[in-house]
C-alpha cells in the first residue's frame, strides 16, 4: 500500500502549506501563553492558599482578588498547621447588633489617619474560611464611639480564598484603653470569636488590662495610609 504522507512530500504545493500550518499554530500559542499570566493575577492569590477547584470568579470577585494583589505579593500567611486560635477577649460595651454590610468605614465625617488592613481567616490547620463574617466596631480618631447611629460600625464576608480588606482609620484612644479595634468572626454556622487588634509600638498597650500581644496587627507600611494585615484562626 503506497504511503500516503511520503506522496503528500512530493507535492509541489507541500512548502506553501507548511508555512501555512506554521504561521497558524505560532499565532495560536502566543493567544495561550498571553491568557495564562492574566488569568493568574485576576485570581490573585498567594502561595500557600489553595485555589484549585474554585470556580471561575464573578466581576465582583475578580475586582475584590485584584484589589487585594498588594497581599499577593506580601509575604504568604504564615500559618503552620496545627495554628494557635486567635485570642479571644472582651466585648466591651459598646458592641451594636446589625450593623451595615460594608468593607470601607471611611464615610464624610470620619476624619483621622486611614488604615487598610487586610488578612485571611484560616481554620488552626490552615485551610481559608470562605464567607466567613467579620463585624468591626470601633472608636473614632477623638477616641468616642457612635452609639446612636454606625459610624465606624460595618460587617463583610471573606472571599472564596478567606481573604478580608477594611479601610477605617485608625482610632483614638479613650481613658484606661490603648488603641484598638473591636471584631467578632464566624465561619458560617460555627461559634463567635469576639476580640480585638491592637497597634505595635503604642505606649499604652503597656498598662491596657486587655491588650495581647497576639492581637498585634502587622504594619506593612507607614506611610500616609497605613497598610497591614492580620490572619484570623478560628474554629468552624
Ligand atoms: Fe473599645
Amino acid at each position: 500500500m503506497k504511503n500516503h504522507f511520503l506522496s503528500m512530500k512530493r507535492h509541489p504545493a507541500r512548502g506553501f502549506f507548511a508555512l501555512l500550518a506554521v504561521v497558524l499554530l505560532t499565532a495560536c500559542s502566543s493567544q495561550t501563553l498571553n491568557a495564562a499570566p492574566l488569568k493568574a493575577a485576576a485570581q490573585g492569590s498567594p502561595a500557600g492558599i489553595p485555589t484549585a477547584g474554585l470556580p471561575s470568579p464573578t466581576p465582583a470577585q475578580a475586582n475584590q482578588a485584584q484589589t487585594a494583589q498588594g497581599l499577593a505579593t506580601s509575604p504568604a500567611p504564615a500559618c503552620t498547621s496545627p495554628a494557635a486560635l486567635t485570642p479571644a477577649v472582651t466585648e466591651g460595651p459598646y458592641f451594636k447588633a446589625s450593623s451595615p454590610e460594608r468593607a470601607s468605614l471611611i464615610e464624610a465625617g470620619v476624619t483621622g489617619n486611614q488604615l487598610t488592613l487586610t488578612g485571611y481567616v484560616l481554620t488552626t490547620d490552615c485551610k481559608p474560611v470562605a464567607h466567613a463574617l467579620l463585624d468591626f466596631w470601633q472608636a473614632n480618631a477623638q477616641g468616642e464611639y457612635d452609639n446612636t447611629n454606625y459610624s465606624l460600625r460595618g460587617h463583610q464576608f471573606t472571599d472564596e480564598a478567606g481573604r478580608y480588606q477594611l479601610d477605617t482609620v485608625i482610632p483614638g484612644l479613650y481613658p484606661g484603653r490603648t488603641e484598638h479595634i473591636h471584631v467578632k468572626v464566624q465561619a458560617p454556622n460555627g461559634p463567635v470569636l469576639t476580640t480585638q487588634l491592637f497597634f505595635p509600638g503604642v505606649t499604652d498597650n503597656q498598662t491596657d488590662q486587655i491588650f495581647d500581644p497576639g492581637l498585634l496587627i502587622n504594619i506593612q507600611d507607614n506611610g500616609d495610609k497605613m497598610q497591614a494585615t492580620f490572619n484570623f484562626i478560628i474554629t468552624r
